[in-house]
């Protein structure tokens, strides 16, 4: 006999006779998510500049972690990352029992989007907001609310005319990701007070380590005091372990109870939890990085806005810089690997015309200048 364990009684529909399993409408819509290049053919040397890596790679004490961490291939690792959760709650000054850990913070915004969309429920992001929030949206089998960004900069105000009482979900990368531009804390605390209660604002902080603004907060105080506001945070960027595919957030306790719930039991793996503790506890690393960032996101603004171009101002690790039009984004992309500098694309996020440009060493950086000089010289007029 069989049971059935659904949470209500299946409709009595008769089903329609498919050829082939069928994937649900919203997935079929979605764009798979298309990654920085990662190669250019016939090119001396390479500098990957095309997916907000660090260039200064993880901290040796994390390398040794992981290396350590072979010992124990064997043994599953502790699903609920218990001593992984301690360090970073340690770090930031943080109640552990509301961090979540995830593979990456993507598979944490994918697990927001399954569990609080139904088919027919709306989520929103920004017009040129990171990529994932639709993919996740569009998997869960919700809709898709695009909004409008004033001066390529998330506009709280389109935000809130565009809730409905189908929004379920709101995402927003804070700094914003392909354009490196940021709201005031300000901003931010007025869209989580003005949301309806019932919405979820997702604070996607992957970035949050760069900024040096003092007017600049990751988000972590309005997700410790609102009952519907998620910060995630990822061991992708500033700590250098984007491979292990590392990330957490700080949820209300409802919201960390739900996660806890969907996530799959063993959803981190060991050799991430070593290296992500051993990373949270060396500050002089991260410091270094935001050092040497802060230095050369105005060595490079300066040097290329000098050239012609006009580059958005940016607090993360990179910088989008804008060229006459799609066809010149396009050939300057050509130009640049053919010197081994790979940038990224952004044509899928609406913005056909520019190229994100990932900070890199003092080498790759000085390259990318003398390359868009170049390029700028031979060409009419790099302006747009
Ligand atoms: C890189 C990035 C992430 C991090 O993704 P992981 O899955 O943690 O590697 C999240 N949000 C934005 C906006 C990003 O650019």
């Amino acid at each position: 006999m069989t049971q059935s364990f659904s949470a209500s009684p299946a409709p009595d529909i008769t089903p329609l006779p498919l050829s082939q399993p069928m994937p649900h409408a919203g997935v079929l819509a979605i764009d798979p998510y298309v990654p920085g290049k990662s190669s250019a053919p016939g090119a001396a040397k390479i500098h990957k500049l095309s997916s907000n890596e660090t260039p200064f790679g993880p901290s040796p004490a994390a390398q040794q972690a992981f290396i350590d961490s072979a010992k124990k291939l064997s043994l599953y690792p502790d699903g609920t990352a218990t001593a992984l959760r301690s360090a970073i709650a340690a770090h930031h000054g943080l109640d552990p029992a509301r961090i979540v850990c995830g593979a990456g913070s993507d598979e944490l915004l994918s697990l927001l989007a399954t569990i609080y969309l139904a088919p027919g429920d709306e989520g929103i992001f920004t017009e040129h907001g990171f990529l994932v929030y639709k993919i996740a949206i569009l998997a869960a089998g919700g809709t898709p609310v695009v909004v409008p960004e004033k001066n390529l900069t998330t506009d709280i105000d389109a935000i809130l005319a565009a809730v409905t009482l189908r929004t379920k979900i709101v995402f927003i990368a804070n700094p914003n990701n392909p354009t490196g531009t940021y709201l005031p804390f300000s901003e931010v605390k007025r869209l989580a007070t003005s949301l309806p209660s019932h919405v979820l604002l997702v604070l996607d902080a992957a970035y949050g380590e760069y900024v040096t603004r003092n007017d600049y907060s990751a988000g972590l105080e309005l997700a410790a005091t609102h009952e519907n506001v998620i910060m995630t945070r990822t061991f992708s960027k500033i700590y250098g372990l984007a491979a292990l595919r590392l990330g957490w957030c700080y949820a209300p306790a409802a919201v960390a109870d739900a996660l806890n719930r969907v996530r799959g039991p063993f959803n981190t793996s060991g050799p991430a939890i070593a290296a992500g503790i051993a990373a949270i506890k060396d500050q002089t690393h991260v410091d270094r990085a935001i050092a040497h960032n802060e230095a050369w996101l105005g060595k490079l603004t300066e040097a290329l806005t000098q050239i012609g171009f006009t580059v958005t101002p940016s607090v993360a690790n990179f910088l989008l810089v804008h060229f006459l039009d799609a066809a010149t984004a396009q050939e300057a992309d050509a130009f640049l690997t053919g010197r081994g500098l790979i940038l990224r694309s952004v044509a899928s996020y609406g913005l056909p015309h520019c190229l994100r440009l990932s900070i890199g060493l003092d080498e790759a950086n000085q390259l990318v200048i003398d390359s868009l000089r170049e390029f700028a010289n031979k060409g009419a007029n790099p302006r747009d």
